[in-house]
Order: structure tokens, then sequence, then C-alpha cells
């Protein structure tokens, strides 16, 4: 296993951002440190071992995290991490391979594309409830709301689902907003 997925396995990202300086209210939220907001939309899942904002869309595990606070790259990251918390993963012999940084770095990115996919859909999809005419709104309302639920408070699971089978209705939805031009115009 490489060293940055050994140290992300022993260390818990609750800690991290404590560590960080972090302050989490009682439901592992705070503001958002790379957007402005008055709310805190900056969550912390300790079971997922992941950060996600729900305004700005970025996200990550706790080698991200520690990456974007400092500015250091994941291999750095991983290397403080087992430091501080004295993890006990052994970097002195063998260095983390540049191949194992890069197939690392291309994750992450793989994973922030998604967060920013899920919120450009979930911010199209109210877009296109609030300019649905009395006809659209008997055929399409109720779907639509579907999914905007799942958006919310359906599972990563639900999501991928939903961007592969539904990726063509996405496509649709877009360009009839597009011609409306009213694209960002709705909040939650
Ligand atoms: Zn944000």
């Amino acid at each position: 296993m490489n060293k940055i997925k050994e140290v992300k396995e022993r260390v818990d990202i609750i800690k991290v951002a404590q560590y960080l300086g972090i302050n989490l209210n009682k439901a592992n939220k705070c503001k958002c440190l790379w957007h402005e907001e008055k709310t805190a939309s900056l969550s912390f899942s300790q079971s997922k071992q992941i950060f996600h904002c729900f305004g700005c869309g970025v996200g990550g595990d706790c080698i991200t995290l520690v990456s974007k606070v400092l500015n250091i790259n994941a291999y750095e990251s991983a290397k403080l991490l087992n430091e501080v918390f004295s993890l006990g993963v052994d970097f002195g012999k063998r260095e983390t391979s540049r191949l194992e940084v890069n197939r690392y770095i291309q994750e992450q990115k793989a994973i922030e594309r998604f967060y920013k996919w899920h919120n450009e859909t979930l911010q199209m999809l109210c877009d296109y409830l609030h300019s649905l005419n009395k006809f659209e709104k008997i055929q399409q309302q109720e779907t639509i709301e579907y999914y905007i639920d799942l958006l919310i408070f359906g599972t990563e699971e639900d999501w991928l689902w939903f961007k592969k089978t539904e990726e063509g209705w996405c496509k649709e939805i877009e360009q009839k907003l597009d011609t409306r031009n009213i694209r960002g115009m709705s909040t939650l």
C-alpha cells in the first residue's frame, strides 16, 4: 500500500481538522474556508472520513484538507500527519514514488469533479423548477422535485446512479435553460 493511503487509514479527519485550528460545531460543520458565507456549509463526515462544502463544492479527505489549508503537496501532508499523530508509517527507507503521488492526485481530482458536478446539477434543477410554465409543471414538477430531493438527501451512490442514468435528460434541461437565460437565478 502506498504511504499516503496508509496515513489516511490511521488518522481521523475530525482530529486533523482540530489540529489545523478549524472550529467545528456539534454537527461537525463550520463556515467554509474557501468561500465567503454566513452559514456553515463546510461539513465533515467522520463515518466517510471526508469534508465537503455544499456552497462551493470543495472537498476531499484528510490529506486534501491538509494540502489545501497549509498549501503543501499530498506527500508532504501525509508525512506531516504521520509525525504529528505519531502514526508510525515508515517514510524512511522507500520514498513514495512520483507515480503513486500522481495516481493519488488523479483520484482526488475525480472526486472534486464529482462534487462540482453535484453542485452544478442541483443548482440547474432548482433553476429549471422555477422556470416551468403551467403545462410543464403538470408534466415534470414531480420528477424534478424528486431528483432535487435525491441530490440533497441521497447518498453518493444515489448521485452516481443519477449521473449515469440521467445524463441525457440533464443535457436537455441545460439546453432549455440556456434558451430561457435564467441560469443561477434561484437559490435553494
Ligand atoms: Zn465553500
